[in-house]
């Protein structure tokens, strides 16, 4: 039974009344999930992006009518046309970037997290969804940091966040052991474009950028650029990547970390990537040396299959946050906290803040670490499928094996227009939604297969696709 269109803003979607309220929207918003995707017909809306637009702006406007449609029509009608005008990681051809297709159940527990809409800012918000936080992060935590008595981790919004957090509280770190030059951090040019930002953010000087000619961090020229450096009191954040997003490689941790150790370094690793291959006994190894990190990220929204936002920080003490901790008397004050009422308001520089946590949970919960490490392992195995088929074809080169999912390949001899030529052509037809990835040897296009569930024969089709549309 359809909501009438008057009783719309009177319907809440928590207390005992919530649910009942809530069932036939849903219905109304899988019924428009299933017709837009089918409308769609494939991993992305074909057309490109004028035609994309057309369609929203039939489906959307007016935007504020003066007399709204009720709940029914503005639901079916905008959660379709979102849902046709998708680029959908659920399909197996939508495979550009570290964009995954989420869990049925991580989706179901996100639902909770709306109708409840507990804000981790203070306790009196967030009861129940402070303590699952809490133990959530030092479950996760303690995968990264097993050996350590109390690791912790922050929820965050991905591994931007996490990088920025993890270059503040280096800074911090610095400060109160008394530095007075500012902290200077080495990267290699394979880190994410956000720890740039972060160091822009924080006002400090830009990274210095080692070249990563083999994709991966060298620990001889690291060596020689920590060598270089003043050093002690001069602090030096070295930030290395596990899994970066263009190739999927993976720095040599334990090289670094014995670095870093040698020149009184700190360490972040950003594992945003390739963190979740933890979950996996038979991958977990290629993350040796991870537990090395004073900083780790991580994201649940790539190798993990949660809905945006799922990203983690994790330290391996609790104490290294000590320095994100804040009052304000409304959230958090002194009396309260002398009186027991949990202080979240250190767990991060947000306010108000969602409890991604739950669908997190949740996720570890109803799969277990043997059933997210089976995903990791299929999507892995997926890749390793593809770069074999793009192998065995005379008129594609492969750049690399890969070393978690990503595949970076090419039509052969062709050249970076090219190459560009033939992504764009599968996207404006909505036929495949490949990425691309420029290293030392040129334009590469890029699949980042988080699919679990690809089948050879998805994988035999996308490299017909790429075959068929090089001129
Ligand atoms: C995706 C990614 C990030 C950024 O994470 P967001 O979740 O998009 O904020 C940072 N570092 C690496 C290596 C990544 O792959």
């Amino acid at each position: 039974m359809p909501v009438p269109a008057s009783a719309t803003a009177r319907l809440l979607a928590g207390g005992i009344e919530g649910p009942r309220a809530l069932r036939p929207m849903l219905d109304t918003v899988l019924d428009a999930l299933a017709t837009g995707a089918a409308d769609r017909g494939g991993p992305l809306p074909p057309g490109g992006p004028r035609a994309v637009a057309r369609r929203v702006r039939a489906a959307a406007e007016p935007v504020l009518p003066t007399v709204g449609t009720g709940a029914h029509q503005a639901l079916h009608t905008l959660v379709r046309a979102l849902a046709a005008g998708s680029a959908d990681p659920a399909d197996p051809h939508c495979t550009a970037h570290l964009h995954c297709p989420p869990l049925a159940v991580a989706a179901a527990a996100d639902l909770a997290a709306s109708a409840l809409n507990p804000s981790l800012d203070s306790w009196d918000q967030a009861p129940a969804a402070g303590e699952l936080e809490t133990l959530t992060c030092r479950a996760l935590a303690r995968l990264v940091h097993p050996h350590r008595p109390d690791p912790d981790a922050l929820a965050t919004t991905g591994g931007t966040e996490a990088n920025q957090l993890a270059l503040l509280l280096a800074r911090e770190a610095a400060r109160t052991a008394g530095a007075t030059a500012p902290l200077r951090i080495v990267c290699g040019a394979n880190a994410h474009h956000s720890v740039h930002r972060a160091a822009w953010l924080l006002n400090l000087p830009a990274p210095l950028t080692i070249p990563t000619p083999s994709g991966v961090l060298d620990p001889a020229r690291l060596h020689d650029t920590l060598a270089e450096l003043p050093g002690p009191p001069h602090p030096v954040l070295v930030v290395a990547t596990a899994g970066t997003t263009d190739t999927g490689a993976i720095d040599p941790l334990p090289r670094i970390a014995d670095l870093c150790d040698r020149h009184a370094a700190t360490l972040h690793i950003d594992a945003a990537y390739g963190g979740p291959l933890l979950f996996s006994d038979t991958l977990r190894t290629r993350l040796h040396g991870l537990d090395r990190a004073r900083t780790t990220a991580l994201d649940l929204h790539k190798l993990g299959w949660q809905p945006a936002a799922a990203g983690l920080l994790a330290v391996p003490d609790s104490a290294v946050l000590a320095p994100l901790a804040h009052r304000a008397d409304y959230l958090n004050a002194h009396d309260d906290t002398a009186a027991g009422l949990p202080d979240l308001l250190g767990r991060s520089l947000r306010t108000t803040r969602r409890p991604d946590i739950l669908k997190i949970a949740v996720t570890l919960r109803a799969l277990g670490r043997r059933g997210l490490g089976d995903l990791v392992e299929r999507a892995c195995a997926a890749a390793q499928h593809l770069a074999d088929l793009i192998d065995s074809r005379p008129g594609l080169d492969l750049y690399a094996r890969p070393a978690i999912s990503t595949v970076l390949f090419r039509p052969a001899g062709a050249d970076p227009a090219a190459v560009a030529a033939v992504r764009r052509r599968l996207l404006r037809e909505g036929r495949a939604v490949l990425g691309r990835a420029t290293t030392c040897e040129g334009l590469w296009l890029k699949a980042t297969v988080l699919n679990p569930h690809t089948q050879p024969s998805d994988l035999r089709a996308l490299v017909a696709l790429v075959e068929g549309s090089t001129p």
